[in-house]
């Protein structure tokens, strides 16, 4: 099977990308399923959903929570979350029976609140997946850090493209064999991709030493 397990509709402020051809182009993509993880709202996954007509295409309802730590994706939603404290999402989505992924947990940024903050001693008995392969990352060195430390962990990794708009779309994926939760809760996941800024990461990768060291390490 091969999913992309990070996704955004136009019902995410930054998003802008239509139910109707997420679908569309995900399916053309050849995935077998998506994850629809709007930013604090489920109504886009809602609609891809019911959009949905083939019985052998998975849609997963989630959202991507801001919380205190950071980002937390979300799987298997029934409904939307509210709480933006980590440990309470934790139990607003395991109520739903629900799965929580970090993603994206090393992501570079020169927005020094988006550095890595997740205390992972703290959190790593309550989460089911690290995002291993973000297709958004500018350097390919931040999707490494975050596969090594699903190994340390032994924990799943999932890839996601982290789609915006529909040019991401598919970029990274999860490949596993049966049942997404068991494939996670048993390691067996795989997961592939391409970033983004690929032809000039090394370029970035040379600034990034120069100039933002002290902000981005
Ligand atoms: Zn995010
Ligand atoms: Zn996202």
């Amino acid at each position: 099977m091969k999913y992309d397990l990070h996704n955004h509709t136009h019902y995410s402020p930054c998003g802008n990308i239509k139910p109707e051809l997420l679908l569309k182009l995900v399916k053309k993509k050849g995935m077998d399923g998506i994850a629809v993880t709007d930013h604090h709202t489920i109504k886009g996954a809602l609609k891809v959903k019911k959009l949905n007509k083939n019985k052998d295409f998975e849609v997963i309802i989630g959202d991507e929570v801001s919380t205190n730590y950071g980002d937390v994706l979300t799987y298997y939603l029934q409904e939307e979350i509210k709480s933006r404290e980590f440990f309470s999402v934790v139990d607003e989505v395991k109520k739903q029976g629900g799965l929580i992924v970090i993603p994206h947990p090393f992501r570079t940024s020169i927005n020094p609140t988006l550095k890595f903050r997740y205390p992972i001693e703290k959190i790593k008995d309550k989460i089911d997946a690290i995002e291993c392969f973000n297709a958004r990352m500018i350097f390919q060195s931040d999707n490494k850090k975050a596969q090594e430390l699903a190994k340390k962990l032994n924990i799943a990794g999932t890839g996601g493209s982290d789609a915006h708009f529909r040019f991401d779309i598919g970029r990274a994926y999860t490949l596993f064999e049966g049942d997404l939760r068991k494939a996670l809760k048993h390691n067996k996941t795989r997961y592939n991709g391409t970033i983004l800024f690929g032809p000039l990461s090394g370029t970035f990768s040379f600034l990034r030493k120069r100039i933002f060291k002290n902000i981005t390490d």
